[in-house]
């Protein structure tokens, strides 16, 4: 039997980074990532929909956390005095 390997696919990070952004699409001012998560803690399933949990972290850039680096992709609402 001959054994056959895939190509490998190619890098999402570097083509997508260089493609022009849409209008209102986020994009991590760090890494220029547009992959967002947001992290939920206590989702219930129940009747198959996800229910409540409490929204730990949200809009965080993924590439960046994926290396320990906490870098939100929407500024939080200041204060305006
Ligand atoms: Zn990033």
């Amino acid at each position: 039997m001959k054994l056959v390997t895939t190509p490998s696919a190619p890098d999402p990070a570097g083509p997508v980074k260089a493609m022009p952004k849409p209008t209102g699409m986020l994009q991590c001012n760090r890494c220029g990532g547009r992959t967002s998560v947001t992290v939920t803690n206590g989702t219930v399933v129940r009747n198959g929909r996800k229910i409540g949990g409490t929204v730990l972290e949200r809009d965080v850039c993924d590439d960046c956390r994926r290396l320990g680096i906490y870098s939100p992709m929407v500024r939080p609402l200041g204060v305006v005095s």
